[in-house]
């Protein structure tokens, strides 16, 4: 049977392909010989299955959408503080390349725009590391990021560094301030280069899905970047990766975006999924038309922004009730799901409200799928108070994958399932 998601990804993109409005961006001569046409989208899920329409095969230059990914190196490579000392995480309404800087300290306000990418491009790899070491650890992060070996599209560096004089006027800024302190040629001519690292869709839905995958590429299974640190990276995107149409993305779309002058566009749903677009046509912000278009059906149709609420908290106690367990009473109570903050106080409660009518009681973990930290430490805190009003409290976990954290001081028994409770 054919699956009917790339079908609907099919139909999206006809839906689309008509609108021609927009131009190709022509600041850089190379770029301006994309073919306005191209139409491409590719959903990668975050055990690596990828769907995909259109021109998939496409390569093209991966631009701005760079930044985020190297901001995530940057962090890792030289920690918060480093990074954060030199870069804002303010978005400013302004365009991508915005000659400013925030006016006391002269740091660029975030990593996303110009000013910003430039000097994060400078943080990459071990301090003092030359221009050459620097593009090396760059190259090799991306590649990670996509799970498969990018390289530079030489003719589009060349182009974009002989035509950069604006972000020469950034770079020279940046020095003049102290926020970099190499030759600023060299700072160009490396960003320049990370710009024109080639992608495809494919590539880019990848990229993101590893953002979506907390940092661990889907398909190498690597972790790239820490969670801390694509948590940083997620929440930049969503407030400065589309620039000036920042916030009217996010109330529409609602997804962690970033957008690129080739005509690419990715979004990471955490947990979830990257999607990327490709349409070279760009509006006025330099953002895809057509790309655009697109995450805002996807975003209605699919159900993705992140502002939705999920009910999850609600379903996460399946059942509870007495059994009679041995020709005595234990109360069981099963529990399932993704359990977070909420979903942990609505488990907490119905202990606390309803207190287990017997002295056995069993609370079967095995059907969760994840138990946030905060939920751990809640539910923790009651089998505890349980112990402690005279219960015998048991932890039902199949698979042995959260029994190990309530053992140690805890007087739980953990057990794999309800027979092994010895009917004492
Ligand atoms: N290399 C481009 C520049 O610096 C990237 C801009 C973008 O994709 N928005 O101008």
């Amino acid at each position: 049977m054919r699956s009917p998601i790339p079908d609907y990804l099919a139909s999206t993109l006809s839906d689309v392909r008509d609108d021609d409005s927009g131009a190709v961006a022509d600041y850089i001569p190379e770029l301006a010989k994309a073919d306005p046409d191209r139409l491409a989208v590719a959903v990668a899920m975050t055990d690596g299955y990828l769907y995909e329409a259109g021109d998939t095969d496409v390569e093209f230059s991966i631009q701005s959408i760079s930044k985020p990914f190297v901001y995530a190196l940057a962090l890792a490579d030289r920690g918060f503080d480093d990074v954060l000392d030199r870069v804002g995480v303010e978005p400013t309404g302004d365009a991508f390349n915005e000659i400013s800087l925030e006016p006391v300290t002269g740091r660029p306000r975030n990593p996303m725009i110009n000013a910003g990418a430039l000097t994060v491009h400078t943080l990459v790899g071990a301090p003092g590391a030359g221009p050459g070491t620097r593009t090396a650890r760059l190259l090799d992060g991306l590649s990670a990021f996509a799970g498969r070996r990018l390289h530079v599209d030489e003719a589009v560096f060349e182009s974009e560094l002989a035509h950069s004089f604006r972000n020469r006027a950034l770079a020279n800024m940046l020095r003049a301030n102290d926020v970099v302190a190499e030759d600023p040629l060299i700072t160009v001519a490396g960003y320049t280069r990370q710009c024109a690292v080639l992608v495809n869709t494919r590539d880019l839905a990848m990229m993101a899905a590893t953002l979506a995958n907390k940092g661990v590429n889907p398909l190498t299974g690597e972790e790239v970047v820490s969670a801390r640190v694509v948590r940083q990276t997620l929440s930049v995107m969503s407030t400065c990766g589309m620039y000036d149409g920042a916030g009217d993305w996010m109330t529409r779309v609602g997804v962690p975006a970033k957008s690129g002058v080739s005509g690419g566009l990715i979004a990471a749903l955490p947990g979830q999924l990257g999607i990327a677009t490709f349409s070279p046509r760009l509006d006025a912000h330099g953002n895809s038309v057509r790309g655009t278009e697109l995450f805002q059906r996807f975003a209605e149709e699919m159900n993705l922004h992140i502002m939705e609420a999920n009910s999850a908290p609600l379903s996460v106690i399946r059942s509870t009730g007495v059994i009679d367990h041995g020709g005595r009473p234990l109360y069981v109570m099963t529990l399932q799901g993704s359990i977070r903050f909420a979903g942990g106080e609505r488990v907490t409660r119905e202990i606390v409200l309803r207190t287990p009518p017997c002295r056995r009681v069993a609370v079967d973990v095995s059907r969760v799928y994840t138990l946030g930290e905060a939920a751990h430490l809640m539910l923790r805190q009651t089998l505890e108070r349980l112990c402690a009003d005279g219960h015998r409290v048991y932890l039902v976990d199949a698979d042995a994958r959260f029994g190990p954290d309530f053992a140690g001081d805890l007087d739980v028994g953990l057990v794999t399932s309800l027979d092994e409770i010895r009917p004492v």
